[in-house]
């Protein structure tokens, strides 16, 4: 009996003694397989600030923006018109509106510059050409349209729609090989962002300037294209203005 139980004594601390060994063992196992998620990380962030060296530091977030003294980008209370000759724009039905009470009765977040085909579309203000893009807004008769977004600073940026009123997907690309400008460039304001594709009745350029959200772009031109403006819009629609609240 006594040498049963010195046998059972021995085994027991023969596994304890394994176990600690086992956890050792296992310590090493854990611990290399935390230092490689760690490495990772390590190079992954390396390599992004390497990456948002080489950008120039304009990356995707605009608190970022720096136009690197291009411009005075402290204000924006100098903006142009988009078009070089009046005659280029056939119509105005919408200006902006904050609700239906307004001529054209429904809420419109920018100006719609029904341009002529081939007409010269111009940036109404500096800045960086953040994003080219199109999207399929579905079954209707202008189902493509082409956006054009250009950052003015930290907190503006104007949008231009080119809505050439096609269901026809071919309009796209024949749209954007009209453009002069590609995304990461600069404009000066009245470069040529490009001619504008007519193909339907009712083509135009969804103008907008966003200061975080949609706003009226009146306070941000310069008092010159403020009077061109309602020149233009007066020559169609004369008791419109330029906004409604
Ligand atoms: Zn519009």
């Amino acid at each position: 009996m006594a040498g049963r139980a010195r046998f059972e004594l021995w085994t027991s601390s023969m596994s304890i003694k394994g176990q600690v060994f086992e956890h050792a063992l296992l310590r090493k196992r854990i611990m290399r397989k935390e230092t490689c998620p760690i490495l990772v990380l390590l190079i992954v962030i390396i390599a992004v600030v390497v990456l948002y060296m080489q950008s120039g530091g304009n990356s995707n977030d605009p608190s970022l923006f720096d136009n690197e003294g291009r411009y005075d980008s402290s204000n924006l209370n100098y903006m142009g018109v988009i078009y070089t000759d009046q005659a280029d724009i056939l119509g105005w039905s919408g200006g902006y509106s904050e609700s239906d009470n307004c001529p054209w009765g429904a809420v419109h977040n920018g100006l719609d510059f029904g341009f002529n085909n081939e007409s010269i579309v111009i940036a109404a203000a500096p800045g960086f050409v953040e994003e080219i893009s199109w999207t399929d807004t579905g079954p209707a008769d202008n189902v493509y349209m082409i956006h054009v977004s250009i950052r003015f600073n930290e907190t503006i940026q104007i949008g231009y729609v080119f809505e050439p009123w096609t269901t026809d997907s071919s309009g796209v690309d024949r749209q954007i090989e009209m453009l002069d400008i590609e995304e990461g460039d600069w404009v000066a304001k009245g470069d040529t962002l490009g001619e504008f594709l007519k193909l339907g009745i009712s083509a135009h350029i969804h103008f907008a300037v966003y200061d975080g959200e949609a706003t009226c772009p009146q306070p941000f031109f310069s008092d010159e294209a403020y009077i061109e403006i309602m020149s233009l819009v007066h020559s169609y629609q004369p008791t419109w203005n330029l906004c409604y609240p």
